[in-house]
């Protein structure tokens, strides 16, 4: 549209929470890994990922069955020929070759109580999520009531069966990127609804596609396109100051640039590190403020190859255990094995995608010790080789960083959604807010922060031709 645009980045790279780990020597030399993003869904459920990443980018999207790459008769059939092993709450270990019927019987998540349990509250769900509205979560008659109890304590009232409820927890968690207990019932039925329905939204069925390259590979595309001269990193802004005509930011090292708009990216919580003169809007500053990240992190257990499939198994587990550290990984081998040469040199990765209590007990261990219970944990799972044969984990803290944050995506803990949630979204003067927590669709997924950066892309355009179209006229 021929605006002019500046990028300031506090860190060395693009891309924030989608980056990746590379090889660059060694035997798996040219293949990455991800950290962060790692999965989108189909073109229905994630168009305008795929719009960005496929269309415009041609970054090459490829199937990825979290149940076992290349060895799924297809997602939508739900069958694996590889089986997914499943701890039961009694310690018990069992394969599972197929989603339905199999992993709901008497060998895995429990008894036709269990069963009868988890269709209900399911059901429960996806009534209560049909009545959100995504753009205004706080308008609904019943939003107070639900937004003053935590999702929790409405899981633990609704589903009378423990083995259930643990199923439920475990399966829902890694959506909420927290634990039941930290967010309002209301934000789990508003993370249900923008991720596309209770299936999609909290038991991720919308994982389905890869990035060839990794999740960072297009931001990386997308600054090399945009040019150096106009992407400065290791430049953190510390603050924003804005009058009618203009806007000049300043970063901790005091350097200054002037722009008639700034658009500002990031979680709430980092966003509220950054100081705005004038202050922002009490309300705005609530929700900055009350809107936390927790911790995520992807552990990834590197092999010289993936031996587990040979074995007939897809490297993916459920544990049930109720004090498991580790309720949920997979095969995260990083190629596309239906693609001749593609996992040429590729190691065999198996991954944990941990968060909340679990994951800062990972983290507070020395990278060995997590290494050694990582591994000792999956060695129960899949034998001694999971231990002897590791090459390397993989994993990065993004709580180390402040202007990612921490977690997948942020959460609404009780009472923040109808006390301040409908200031978040919004541009105060001319300072906008674009990014995965900003959109009502997708929010907290690549799929939202597209959605909403191409929403302020197009405002801005808008606006700025508008004050051109003013100036020609005077
Ligand atoms: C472990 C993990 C797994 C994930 N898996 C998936 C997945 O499989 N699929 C999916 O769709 N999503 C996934 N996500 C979520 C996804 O990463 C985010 O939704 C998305 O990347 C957010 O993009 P964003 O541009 O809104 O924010 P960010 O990625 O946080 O980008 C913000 C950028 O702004 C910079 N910045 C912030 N403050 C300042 C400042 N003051 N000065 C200068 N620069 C600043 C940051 O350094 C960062 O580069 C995952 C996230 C994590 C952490």
């Amino acid at each position: 549209a021929g605006a002019k645009v500046l990028v300031l980045e506090a860190l060395h790279e693009a891309g924030g929470r989608a980056r990746d780990y590379r090889w660059t020597t060694g035997p798996h030399a040219g293949h990455s890994l991800e950290l962060g993003v790692a999965l989108i869904g189909t073109a229905e459920q994630t168009p305008f990922a795929h719009s960005l990443l496929a269309d415009e980018l041609g970054v090459r999207l490829y199937s990825f069955p979290v149940w076992g790459p290349g060895n799924c008769t297809g997602w939508g059939s739900l069958n694996c020929r590889t089986a997914l092993l499943c701890r039961n709450g009694e310690g018990e270990i069992n394969p599972f070759k197929t989603l339905f019927p199999g992993i709901i019987t008497r060998r895995c998540v429990g008894s036709a109580k269990t069963v009868a349990a988890l269709l209900k509250v399911t059901a429960e769900l996806m009534l209560l999520t049909s009545g959100v509205d995504v753009e205004a979560p706080w308008s609904h008659p019943k939003a107070v009531e639900w937004d003053s109890q935590t999702f929790g304590a409405w899981l633990r009232a609704a589903c009378d069966d423990t083995p259930a409820y643990n199923y439920l927890k475990l399966t829902i968690e890694p959506d909420l990127s927290a634990s039941v207990d930290s967010v309002s019932l209301l934000h789990a039925l508003f993370m249900s609804k923008t991720g596309g329905g209770v299936f999609d939204g909290l038991y991720a069925f919308n994982n389905v596609k890869r990035i060839s390259g990794g999740g960072g590979a297009p931001a990386l595309k997308m600054a090399a396109e945009l040019g150096a001269a106009n992407i400065l990193y290791n430049v953190r802004v510390e603050s924003i100051r804005q009058d009618e005509q203009m806007v000049e930011v300043t970063s901790s090292d005091g350097r200054r640039w002037g722009a008639k708009y700034v658009v500002v990216t990031g979680a709430p919580s980092v966003v509220n590190k950054v100081t705005f003169e004038p202050p922002l809007p009490s309300l705005k500053q609530q929700v900055l403020r009350n809107v936390p990240i927790g911790n995520a992190v992807r552990l990834s257990a590197v092999y010289p190859w993936a031996w587990w499939r040979s074995r007939g198994l897809s490297g993916a587990w459920g544990d049930e255990k109720n004090d498991s550290i580790l309720p949920l990984g997979m095969d995260m081998t990083p190629c596309d094995s239906s693609r001749e040469h593609d996992c040429d040199g590729a190691p065999g990765v198996i991954q944990a995608q941990v968060q909340g209590a679990q994951a800062d007990a990972l983290l507070a261990m020395s990278h060995s010790a997590r290494q050694l219970a990582f591994t000792r944990f999956l060695a129960q799972f899949f034998g001694s080789d999971a231990m002897s044969s590791v090459e390397q984990l993989v994993d990065f803290d993004f709580a180390q960083y402040p202007t990612l944050g921490g977690g997948t995506q942020a959460h609404f803990p009780p009472k923040v959604w109808t006390t301040s949630g409908k200031a978040l979204r919004g541009p105060v003067g001319r300072v906008h807010f674009a990014g995965a927590e900003y959109s009502a669709l997708r929010f907290g997924y690549l799929d939202g922060a597209v959605r909403s950066a191409n929403a302020t892309a197009a405002s801005l355009i808008a606006k700025l031709g508008a004050e051109e179209g003013l100036q020609r006229a005077r």
